[in-house]
């Protein structure tokens, strides 16, 4: 940069702008301290908007441009430009305006600018982009709208061999679900595929019918929750479809969260029943018991050890109900094949149905309808990898982006949360 009022030369420095086909006409600060770099484009000729062919005819400038640009050294920078304007002979001197590659029409940034908005979008809200940046709350949006894609490119793939569908509820207790479809790539990615606006099963199937037909050979799972909506719309796809063939998976995370839930309720119930029964002195053995019970027994310390010992002679139920628990996790963690596994699922329900526990009941009856799917887990012990982390994610991103109602909205700034290092950084 030169032409700064003001400093000595030795305290200048000359670094390449990174913007090209421009000359740097002049630079200037304003009372903030901001940086005003005016440029001209040394590019000569358009494409005439009428006719698509390229013209050279000037024909002035067009109204002039001030876009935000990547700061310098904490300041701000804006660059000005007034746009060439170029007649066309062949469409009766209609005048196009000339667009260079660093900018879009009508956005108040450039190019590099959006690119870093994202960036540091990445992870956070837009309010707190648009205070951090001092941008306007709609430009940031509308960085998002000229930077993000609001539903997939399907020619990012090649392949869908697992894909996942899962939902996050949008209202608390209100049953309020949008589903949301990923994929794990070859290499372990897990890419988001699409934000659907209910778990339908007509939506869920609309959905896969609107897949590129060369992606459908490639798909070979579908690892779900148990919802009828989601495997009832795959298995009628691919019935309609000779080509497809594709095998639900219940996601075994979806299974573990089940079962275990029926010993967390038990647990409720039984030190509700103990803090009663107990004296002070005996009820304070087992307090705090809540994390040692969540625990696989080898993870436990000592401590945490006694005290569950204590728990299970004042409840010879959530012992037995503990027990079963870690029996069936420990079924899922052997290296069995799908008959084997079915078979000992199989023997773990009738032994729990011969006891005296009621705590699993409803698992009971939910193994007796998802067996099939369930066990299918085991060929192959593929899952949707949307639990693996980016559930937590989506779950952080929904509540940062609270009042987000849009589908497309949510899929960006999803999209953004999981590719955004990967594409802005
Ligand atoms: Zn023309």
């Amino acid at each position: 940069m030169s032409n700064h009022q003001g400093l000595k030369s030795r305290n200048l420095i000359t670094f390449p702008l990174d913007i090209s086909e421009v000359d740097v006409i002049n630079v200037e600060t304003n009372e903030r301290g901001d940086y005003i770099v005016t440029v001209e484009s040394t590019q000569n000729g358009a494409t005439c908007q009428s006719c698509g062919g390229w013209i050279t005819q000037p024909n002035g400038y067009g109204r002039e441009l001030e876009l935000r640009h990547l700061p310098i050294l904490g300041h701000r920078l804006y660059l000005r430009l007034r746009p060439k304007r170029y007649k066309c002979p062949r469409c009766n001197g209609k005048t196009t305006t000339q667009e260079l590659d660093w900018y879009e029409p009508r956005s108040p940034h450039t190019k590099a600018y959006d690119r870093h908005l994202m960036l540091q979008l990445v992870n956070s809200t837009v309010e707190d982009v648009s205070q951090k940046e001092d941008v306007g709350y709609d430009a940031v949006d509308g960085a998002v709208e000229r930077c993000i894609q609001d539903r997939v490119n399907w020619d990012e793939f090649t392949e869908l061999k697992i894909v996942g569908i899962d939902e996050i509820a949008m209202t608390k207790g209100h049953g309020n679900f949008v589903a949301i479809l990923t994929t794990q790539q070859a290499d372990g990615h897990v890419a988001l595929l699409g934000v659907l606006a209910d778990r339908q099963k007509e939506t869920v199937r609309q959905f896969l019918e609107n897949i590129p037909k060369r992606l459908w050979q490639t798909m070979k799972k579908v690892c779900t929750d148990m919802w009828e909506g989601y495997t009832n719309a795959v298995t009628e796809f691919a019935a309609a479809h000779p080509e497809v063939s594709i095998e639900v998976v219940v996601d075994r995370f979806h299974v573990t969260k089940n079962y275990r839930e029926c010993v967390d309720n038990l647990r409720k119930k039984e030190c509700h029943r103990l803090k009663k029964e107990l004296s002070e002195a005996q009820y304070a053995e087992i307090h705090g018991v809540l994390w040692p019970i969540r625990k696989k027994s080898e993870d436990l310390t000592t401590e945490e050890q006694e005290k569950l010992q204590h728990l299970f002679e004042y409840s010879p139920e959530l012992k037995l109900a503990y027990t079963f628990r870690e029996e069936l996790t420990s079924i899922f963690e052997l290296p069995l094949t799908k008959e084997k596994a079915r078979e000992q699922i199989i023997a773990w329900q009738s032994k729990v149905s011969r006891s005296a526990l009621t705590c699993f009941d409803k698992f009971l009856t939910t193994l007796d309808n998802w067996l099939d799917k369930i066990v299918n887990y085991f060929t192959g012990r593929f899952s949707s990898g949307f639990v693996e982390g980016l559930n937590n994610k989506i779950k952080t991103t929904k509540r940062r982006c609270y009042g987000i109602l849009r589908n497309t909205t949510l899929f960006q700034r999803l999209y953004l949360d999981i590719e955004g290092y990967r594409n802005f950084a």
